[in-house]
């Protein structure tokens, strides 16, 4: 089978969807069963969904993804996560299907497709896996915690909201909204490649206009595409809190994981990340916290040839316009440098500011 970038995309699209129904049908009926081989599914379907371009040309490769999947599956059988300890074949046998599918179509495809010319970033090949891992260990830690009706991820989620929140972003700025929040995940593996029309296609144009008065303006330091802090705190920040806190929800087992699949189903009515530019509160005071940030991404002005490959919405899952940027990313820029592989040119994006562009800034009278 002659495995082009559409199918391979239909077939990881497919299977990643069927995980996480297996996923939500083990842990949230009574059968209350997951098989460890099922994360490696999540896994599997995840890096392929973020790696379309190194992968669709490698249909082989992929393959193995999904069978080291089965593998853990295989070698798991008997010791899945469950209420009795008796596992569940029903379960067991749809895990195996999982993966053994896209393993079979894809191991058996050849493709014609050409690998992309610019290598894979090793920086982006690492973000990519820390999402997945990370993934994989929120889907274990919250099903256990379901699954067992005990809570020890409060301390997680604790931890989680000081560092990312509070600490990481005065040093990095929003990292952690492209490299760890699971969230993200399936919005870039799973929404950016649904191309039908969305229920929803654009917000109100209140709130829309809105998101140009934005948490940065507050320092003087504009970024019209930063997310807006009173919208996001009316509609997302403020309900949740009165919910969690009128009917005390956050002891409750499911809230976590329902919170998080409520959102993959929001998903799908709005275009890709829009949950987080207009939504999400974690999103606002990132961006607040990390206005000054010690490092970003650097954007030599001067080298840039104007090509547009990095537009908004083809690379930026902020829809950042990179162009319209002075030296570097504004706060609003997640890290997940997908802008830096977009770009053909070696020099223009980049870790370091370029020694032509400190000469331009000093020149300007805006040495940094
Ligand atoms: S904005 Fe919110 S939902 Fe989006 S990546 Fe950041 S934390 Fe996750
Ligand atoms: S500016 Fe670049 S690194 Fe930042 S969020 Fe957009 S694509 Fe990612
Ligand atoms: S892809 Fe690179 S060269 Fe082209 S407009 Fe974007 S930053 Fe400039």
């Amino acid at each position: 089978m002659n495995i082009t970038q559409k199918r391979f995309v239909t077939i990881n699209k497919w299977a990643l969807i069927a995980a996480i129904f297996v996923y939500l049908m083990g842990v949230f009926t009574p059968l209350k069963y997951l098989q460890p081989g099922l994360l490696f599914a999540l896994g599997a379907g995840f890096f392929c969904l973020l790696h379309i371009p190194y992968f669709a040309s490698r249909p082989r490769v992929a393959a193995h993804l999904w069978l080291f999947a089965l593998f853990v599956t295989a070698m798991t059988s008997t010791v899945p996560l469950d209420k009795t300890g008796e596992g569940n074949n029903l379960l067991l046998m749809l895990t195996v299907l999982n993966c053994l599918i896209p393993f079979l179509l894809l191991i058996r495809g050849n493709s014609e497709e050409k690998a992309p010319k610019k290598r894979r970033l090793k920086v982006v090949t690492f973000r990519t896996v820390v999402q997945c891992g990370v993934f994989m260990i929120w889907a274990s830690v919250t099903s256990f915690c379901f699954i067992k009706g005990t809570r020890p991820d409060l301390l997680f989620w604790a931890m989680f909201h000081v560092f990312t929140v509070a600490v990481f972003p005065v040093f990095i700025g929003r990292v952690l909204c492209g490299w760890l929040c699971p969230n993200a995940t399936m919005q870039d593996a799973l929404y950016k490649n649904m191309n039908y029309k969305r229920p929803i296609e654009n917000l109100p144009k209140a709130i829309e206009e809105q998101s140009n008065t934005c948490a940065m303006n507050t320092s003087g330091n504009v970024d019209k595409r930063a997310p807006l802090v009173p919208a996001t705190l009316l509609m997302s920040w403020f309900p949740m809190f009165f919910a969690e806190t009128v009917w005390d929800l956050t002891p409750v087992d499911w809230y976590p994981i329902s919170f998080m699949y409520g959102l993959i189903i929001l998903s799908l009515l709005f275009k890709w990340r829009k949950l987080c530019t207009h939504f999400c509160w974690l999103s606002s005071y990132r961006c607040l916290n990390g206005h000054n940030s010690l490092w970003r991404i650097r954007y030599n002005k001067s080298k840039c040839r104007n090509c547009k490959r990095c537009l908004a919405e083809a690379a930026c899952p902020f829809y950042i316009n990179i162009c319209n940027q002075e030296n570097e990313m504004p706060a609003t820029c997640c890290l997940c440098f997908s802008c830096m592989e977009a770009c053909p040119f070696d020099d223009v994006i980049t870790f370091k500011r370029a020694p032509e562009e400190k000469a331009r800034l000093k020149a300007e009278g805006k040495a940094q």
